[in-house]
C-alpha cells in the first residue's frame, strides 16, 4: 500500500464526482460561473466531437483531470452537435447566487443540481429542432403477450399509443422516425427484434424493466392528467400504457419533475392508417430521397405551407395516410373549401403567414425555459385567431365543412390575453428573461417609477461629468463604467495632480488614472438599486404573464391546432389548383381507376427543367383485372408509372388531391413496394438478398385490400432462376394475396401466364423506332413488348461498338432458339481475338461525312475553314 494516499477531492470536485455518479450515461456540463465544464472521461469525449481544446485542471488520484468548457450563453450550438453524435447530457447549474453561497460562510461550495437531461427526444428549443417535422419520444413496451408503442412530441405536446405486434413494429417506426426509443432492457435480447433495433441503434434508450410496469404506468397517466380512470381517453390495453407510462416518467426524469403540456393521449389503431413498410416508405422517397433529402421527395414536392406547424402536420398525414373513407372525406371536403375560394385562400394564407410557431413557445413557458420572445409570438399568433376566425364566419361560407367548423371553434377568443401581453411587452425584446427591459413602458406604475430613477440618476452622471469637467477644467474627463470597479472617473496621466482630495484613487492605467467621489458613489448605489428592483420586478411581471398563459393553456394548444389544420387544409388546396390536381373518390371496395395520371416528383422536375408539359399521363384501372403485367424496355418509363400509382393512393388518403383527371380508389389497407434495392452491405446483404427479403414480406402479408408494387424481381441471379421466381411470385399474388399488383419486368415470356391467370392483363410502354433509334412514347398501353431494346439502350449509354456490336450477335443467334449448339459456336470464335482483327479492319459503316469529322481538328481552324466545311458536310448529307 502506499503510505501518501492521494489527497482528497477538492470539495468542488467531490460535488461533482455525485452528482456525475447519480446521472450515469449522461455527458455532464457542469456550471462554473459563464461556463459548463466538463471533466475525465466526459471531457475527453466532448473535446472529441466538438473540436474544442481539451485541458487539465487539479489532480484526482494523482493524475491529472482533463478538462474542456463552452460557454454558457452559447451552450445551446454545442448541445445541438453532442446529442446529434448520439450523446445525452446532463445539465447541472448552480442553484444558488455565489454571492448567497459567500454568506452563508463560504462553507461549501455554490449549491448545484441537475436541472434538465437533455436527450434526442425531448428537445424543446427552438435551435435543436427542425421546425417543419415533429421530434417524437417513442416508447415500447409489453404485458400479458402484446406489444404496445407510444409516442409523444415534447416540444409540440402532441402524444399517442397504439397497440402493435413484433411484424408491424418496423412500419410504426419508420412511420414516427422517433429521435430516441425508450424500451424496457430485456426486449433488447428478443431475437425477433434483433435485427429491427439494431438499425434504430443510435436512438436506443434502455431502461430498467419496472419502468415498464402497466400497473405503475396506469397511475402516473391517472396522476399526470389528475383523472381517477383514463377511460375518459380511450379504452387502452396494458402493452399500450406501460409505454405510455415509461414516456410520462422518462420525461418527469429528463425535465427533472417540471409538468410539461402534454395533449391527452390518443389511440390510433393500426387499422385506421395505411401500413407501409420502411423499405416502402424508403423507395417511394416520401420524406426524403434515396440520397436522404428532404428536396425532391414527395414532401418538399407537396409542401406549400406557411407556417411550422402547417408543415408538422402535412408531414404526420403524409406518414399515417388513412383508411376511413369518411375521415379522409372529412379532410378533402376542407381542401376542396379552400380551392374552390381562391380569394379566401389568398388572404388565409396572407394571415397565417404573419403567424409564429406557438405550439412549441408553449412547452417551452411550460417548462420554465421560455423567455420573452415566445409571449410575443403567442401574442402575435393568438392576435391573429380572431380575424380568422371572422374571415370564416362570413355569411356566404356556413356551412363550413365540418373540419373547419371544428377549426374555427377551435380558435377560440383569446382577446383579453393578447391585449394583456400587447400592453405588457416592449417592441424590442431579449432572448431571456432575466436581461430584462422587456415590460413596456405604462404597463406597471412601479416599474415605471423605478425605471425612472435608473435614468434620473443617469442623467444625475451625466451632469456631474460635465460639473467635474468645468470644476477642474480637465475637458477630457469622463465617468465611465465597467463590470469589475463599477462607476469610476476617468482622467489622462498628466491630469491627475489636478484633482482635489475629494477624489479618491481607485486604480492606475497605462495613460490613465482612474478616480471616485463620495457623490459618485452614492449615485451608483441609486442606480443600482433602481435597476436591480425594476429587474426583479420585471420578473415578477413575466412570471405573471406566463402563469396566465399556463391558465389557459388548452385553449391555446387547441388554437394552435387550429391554425395547423388551417395552413394545411389551404396549402394542399393552393397545390391542387397550382398543378392542376383533383379531388379522388376514396371509398370501400377494391377497385383502382386512376386516369390521366402523373407522377408528381418527376412531373416537378420536368417543369424545373423547363419541360412543364412534358410528362405523358397515364390511366390505370384495375377491376376484374387485378394484376397488371407491364412490359418494355429499360427507360421506357415503367418505374415511374408503378410508382405514381402508388403514390396517388397514399395522397388520396392522406386527403389530398392527386395528380391525374380523375381518381377512384377503394381503400388500400397496406402498400408494399419491390423497387430498386441496392446493396445492403452494411447488414451483409447483397441485393439479390434484399429484394428475396422484400419479396417474401409481400407474399407473406399482402391482403386483398393490400397494392403492391413489384419492379423487377428476380434479376440479381441467374435468367432461369429468376424467371421462375418471378414466375411463382405472380401466381401466388394472384392466387393467394389476390391484392392489387403493378407488375413490371423483362421477362417477356411471363406474359404467357396472361392466358391462364384471368384477373392478370398485359400492359406494355409504347416505343417507336425511328430511323434505327428508339424513341420512348412513355405511353402505358395494352399488350406486350416484342423487345427489350436493351442493346439501344447501351448504346445510348456509350458502350464501345465492338461490344454493342457483338451482343447483337449473340442476340440474334439466342432468339433464334437453337441455344446449345450455337451457343458453344459464338464461345468458340472468341471476341477477344475478334475485336483485334476488327479494329484492324476499316470501320465498315463509317460514312464519308463521318470520316471528314474525323479528320477534322476543330482548334486548328479558321472561322473561314468552318464555313467551308460546314458546306462541305451539307453536299454530303442525303438529298
Ligand atoms: P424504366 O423503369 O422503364 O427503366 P423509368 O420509369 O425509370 O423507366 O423512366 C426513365 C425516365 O423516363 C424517367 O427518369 C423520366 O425522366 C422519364 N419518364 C418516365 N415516365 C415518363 C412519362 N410518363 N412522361 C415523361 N417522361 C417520363
Amino acid at each position: 500500500m502506499n503510505d501518501h494516499s492521494p489527497p482528497a477531492p477538492s470539495p468542488v470536485m467531490a460535488q461533482y464526482l455525485e452528482i456525475k455518479e447519480a446521472n450515469p450515461g449522461c455527458l455532464l456540463f457542469f456550471r462554473m460561473g459563464d461556463f459548463f465544464e466538463l471533466f475525465f472521461d466526459d471531457a475527453v469525449a466532448a473535446a472529441g466531437a466538438l473540436d474544442i481544446a481539451l485541458t487539465k485542471r487539479g489532480r484526482h488520484d494523482g493524475a491529472d483531470i482533463p478538462m474542456c468548457g463552452v460557454p454558457v450563453h452559447t451552450a445551446e450550438a454545442y448541445l445541438a452537435r453532442l446529442i446529434r453524435a448520439g450523446f445525452k447530457v446532463a445539465i447541472c447549474d448552480q442553484i444558488e447566487d455565489p454571492a448567497e453561497a459567500r454568506r452563508r460562510g463560504g462553507k461549501g461550495p455554490v449549491r448545484r443540481a441537475v436541472t434538465r437531461l437533455v436527450t434526442a427526444g425531448t428537445l424543446t428549443e427552438e435551435g435543436l429542432l427542425d421546425a417543419r417535422r415533429h421530434n417524437y419520444l417513442a416508447g415500447i413496451a409489453e404485458a400479458g403477450g402484446e406489444i404496445g408503442i407510444a409516442w409523444l412530441d415534447l416540444s409540440t405536446g402532441d402524444f399517442a399509443l397504439a397497440p402493435t405486434s413484433e411484424p408491424a413494429l418496423a412500419a410504426d417506426l419508420a412511420r414516427l422516425m422517433p429521435g430516441e426509443l425508450l424500451l424496457p432492457e430485456r426486449m433488447l435480447t428478443r431475437p425477433a427484434l434483433f435485427e429491427l433495433l439494431s438499425e434504430w441503434k443510435p436512438a436506443l434508450t434502455p431502461l430498467p424493466n419496472p419502468r415498464f410496469e402497466s400497473e405503475a404506468a396506469r397511475r402516473r397517466l391517472q396522476e399526470f392528467y389528475g383523472v381517477g380512470a383514463l377511460d375518459g381517453f380511450g379504452g387502452f390495453g396494458r402493452a399500450e400504457l406501460a409505454a405510455a407510462g415509461a414516456l410520462v416518467d422518462y420525461v418527469g426524469l429528463t425535465q427533472q419533475g417540471r409538468a410539461p403540456h402534454l395533449q391527452p393521449p390518443r389511440q390510433v389503431m393500426p387499422a385506421s392508417v395505411m401500413q407501409i413498410d420502411a423499405a416502402t416508405r424508403r423507395n417511394l422517397e416520401l420524406a426524403a430521397t434515396l440520397a436522404g433529402e428532404r428536396k425532391g421527395s414527395l414532401a418538399a414536392t407537396i409542401d406549400r405551407t406557411v407556417t411550422a406547424a402547417g408543415a408538422r402536420l402535412l408531414s404526420d398525414h403524409l406518414a399515417a395516410p388513412l383508411t376511413e373513407p369518411a375521415a379522409i372525406a372529412e379532410r378533402l371536403d376542407a381542401v376542396e373549401f379552400f380551392v374552390d375560394r381562391p380569394e379566401l385562400r389568398e388572404v388565409l394564407r396572407e394571415r397565417l403567414k404573419r403567424c409564429p410557431d406557438i405550439e412549441r413557445g408553449l412547452t417551452r413557458l411550460s417548462l420554465g425555459r421560455g423567455g420573452p420572445r415566445d409571449l410575443a409570438a403567442l401574442r402575435q399568433s393568438l392576435g391573429e385567431t380572431a380575424a380568422l376566425r371572422d374571415m370564416l364566419a362570413e355569411p356566404g361560407l356556413v356551412p363550413l365543412p365540418e373540419r373547419l367548423a371544428a377549426a374555427q371553434r377551435g380558435l377560440g377568443e383569446h382577446g383579453a390575453l393578447v391585449e394583456r401581453l400587447r400592453r405588457g411587452l416592449a417592441a424590442e425584446l431579449p432572448l431571456f428573461a432575466r436581461d430584462g427591459g422587456f415590460i413596456a413602458a405604462g404597463y406597471s406604475d412601479e416599474l415605471d417609477e423605478w425605471r425612472g430613477l435608473r435614468d434620473e440618476s443617469r442623467r444625475m452622471i451625466a451632469a456631474l461629468q460635465a460639473r467635474y469637467a468645468g470644476e477642474t477644467a480637465i475637458g477630457s474627463l469622463k465617468i465611465r463604467h465597467n463590470n469589475v470597479i463599477g462607476c469610476y472617473i476617468e482622467v489622462s496621466a498628466n491630469h491627475a495632480g489636478k484633482l482635489g482630495p475629494e477624489f479618491i484613487h481607485r486604480q492606475t492605467m497605462a495613460g490613465a488614472q482612474r478616480y471616485t467621489t463620495a457623490e459618485l458613489a452614492d449615485l451608483e448605489t441609486k442606480i443600482a438599486s433602481a435597476a436591480e428592483r425594476a429587474l426583479a420586478l420585471e420578473l415578477r411581471l413575466y412570471e405573471d404573464l406566463v402563469g396566465e398563459v399556463m391558465a389557459r393553456r388548452a385553449e391555446i394548444a387547441a388554437a394552435a391546432a387550429a391554425l395547423a389544420t388551417l395552413d394545411l387544409s389551404a396549402a394542399l388546396a393552393e397545390l391542387a389548383a397550382e398543378a392542376q390536381w383533383v379531388r379522388p373518390i376514396v371509398e370501400e371496395g377494391t377497385g383502382f381507376e386512376i386516369r390521366g395520371a402523373r407522377h408528381p416528383t418527376v412531373e416537378a422536375a420536368l417543369a424545373g427543367e423547363g419541360r412543364g408539359g412534358g410528362f405523358v399521363a397515364n390511366d390505370c384501372v384495375l377491376g376484374d383485372d387485378r394484376i397488371w403485367l407491364v412490359t418494355g424496355p429499360n427507360m421506357a418509363g415503367k418505374s415511374t408509372f408503378l410508382r405514381q400509382n402508388a403514390l396517388i393512393a397514399i395522397l388520396a388518403q392522406m386527403g389530398s388531391y392527386v395528380p391525374a383527371s380523375s381518381a377512384r380508389i377503394g381503400i388500400v389497407d397496406r402498400l408494399f413496394s419491390r423497387v430498386g434495392a441496392a446493396d445492403d452491405l452494411a447488414r451483409g446483404r447483397s441485393t439479390f438478398m434484399v429484394e428475396m427479403v422484400e419479396t417474401a414480406a409481400i407474399l407473406n402479408q399482402a391482403g386483398p385490400r393490400s397494392f403492391v408494387i413489384l419492379d423487377e424481381i428476380g434479376r440479381g441471379t441467374a435468367t432461369f432462376d429468376g424467371l421462375s421466381i418471378a414466375w411463382a411470385t405472380l401466381e401466388h399474388l394472384h392466387e393467394v394475396n389476390r391484392c392489387r399488383t403493378l407488375f413490371a419486368t423483362h421477362y417477356h415470356e411471363l406474359t404467357a401466364l396472361a392466358a391462364k391467370l384471368p384477373a392478370l392483363a398485359c400492359h406494355t410502354m409504347r416505343v417507336k423506332e425511328w430511323k434505327g433509334d428508339v424513341v420512348f412514347l412513355h405511353e402505358v398501353g395494352a399488350g406486350t413488348a416484342d423487345r427489350s431494346y436493351g442493346i439501344h439502350v447501351a448504346k445510348l449509354a456509350g458502350l464501345p461498338k465492338s461490344v454493342t456490336a457483338r451482343a447483337e450477335e449473340v442476340l440474334s443467334v439466342l432468339e433464334k432458339g437453337e441455344q446449345g449448339g450455337a451457343l458453344a459456336r459464338l464461345a468458340d470464335d472468341l471476341p477477344l481475338f475478334r475485336a483485334a482483327r476488327r479494329s484492324a479492319d476499316p470501320v465498315p459503316c463509317e460514312s464519308a461525312a463521318e470520316a471528314l469529322l474525323r479528320d477534322t481538328r476543330p482548334d486548328e481552324l479558321t472561322p473561314r475553314e468552318a464555313l467551308e466545311l460546314i458546306y462541305r458536310l451539307k453536299a454530303l448529307a442525303p438529298q
